[in-house]
């Protein structure tokens, strides 16, 4: 019944946003849309989606808003910026920030709305674009139990599995402790392989072995065999943007006042591999790094053809 009443704004169409957008249309939902590139609103439109030519003109028309952001600077200038939502979002109205972003940024655009009757979520997803495409994100929220309630319908369209963690930036605090393991995983996944690679294993049963034994992991299970073994690096989880999170990562640790050696040198992996140039590539895309200093790639036979 909520949903007849329901007009759901989206804003950052990119890997995450298209197929996230594209799956509250099928269920239904009146949606309308912007991304600062005209082509990825393009696509939406022809399958039913409405415009908006800015985020407040969006909030003029729209009672919820999904953010799927690059960072916390894009969400600021959306959200509070001259043409923000703040500017025209009714009171009563949900923002539902999905981004991951900082969580000291969004408790301040959280208290800012307050100000005005609008209410927050950070709501962070993992699961990446797979997950986005089916439904199955792994969402993270931060903000009153209560507004949750109001939108977990469309949040449960979205991701199978929502947590609530308690105030604003606790999701994101979460999913940025997330990223600090994954990023810490893959790289140790990629060292693993390509060590065993240049010591004489065959490539598909030693990644067998890593699948099984007490080491295995996201990286060894899902991100080696389907981005690195094929050679495809794109689109995914941009190198580029696991860096902004490793830094949001870091500043949480500082905070709190936790020393953090593991994540630490994930995170000079992860720089080390945008200097290489891989910043636009998966974040798989660091074990490129030892295919460097082994002169050996990790691809499966038929990719080597
Ligand atoms: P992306 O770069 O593919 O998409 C971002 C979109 O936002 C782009 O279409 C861009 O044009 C748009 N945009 C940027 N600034 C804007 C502005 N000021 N106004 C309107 N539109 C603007 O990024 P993505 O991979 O979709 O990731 C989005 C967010 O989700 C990031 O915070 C990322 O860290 C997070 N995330 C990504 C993944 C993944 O697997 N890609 C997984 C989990 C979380």
């Amino acid at each position: 019944m909520e949903k007849m009443t329901e007009t759901i704004g989206f804003i950052g169409l990119g890997a995450m946003g298209n197929p996230m957008s594209r799956r509250l249309l099928a269920a239904g939902y009146t949606l309308i849309v912007f991304d600062k590139r005209k082509e990825t609103v393009d696509a939406l439109l022809r399958e039913g989606a409405g415009e908006a030519h800015s985020p407040v003109e969006m909030a003029g028309k729209a009672n919820r808003i999904i953010t799927m952001l690059p960072d916390s600077q894009a969400v600021e200038e959306v959200v509070l910026g001259p043409q923000g939502i703040i500017q025209s979002f009714a009171p009563g109205s949900i923002l539902m920030e999905m981004s991951t972003s900082s969580p000291y940024s969004n408790r301040m655009i959280a208290q800012a709305l307050e100000e005005k009757g609008i209410d927050m979520l950070d709501a962070p997803v993992s699961g990446g674009v797979w997950g986005a495409g089916a439904g199955e994100l792994t969402i993270m929220v931060g903000g009153k139990k209560d507004v949750l309630e109001k939108v977990r319908p469309i949040l449960a369209c979205l991701g199978s599995k929502i947590f609530h963690l308690g105030i604003h930036g606790n999701g994101n605090i979460a999913k940025l402790l997330n990223n600090l393991l994954s990023a810490s995983l893959q790289s140790a996944s990629s060292e693993a392989l390509m060590v065993g690679l240049k010591a004489g294993l065959p490539l598909d049963t030693f990644l067998d072995v890593l699948r099984s034994g007490s080491g295995k992991n996201y990286s060894v299970e899902m991100k080696i065999p389907n981005f690195v073994l094929p050679g495809k690096f794109s689109p995914g989880f941009a190198i580029d943007l696991m860096n902004k999170d490793l830094d949001l990562a870091m500043e949480v640790a500082r905070l709190a006042g936790v020393p953090v050696p593991c994540g630490a040198l994930a995170q000079q992996i992860y720089r080390l591999a945008r200097s290489e140039g891989l910043g636009q590539n998966d974040t798989s895309a660091v074990i490129r790094i030892w295919e460097k200093w082994t002169k050996m790639e990790a691809r499966s036979a038929s990719e080597q053809r």
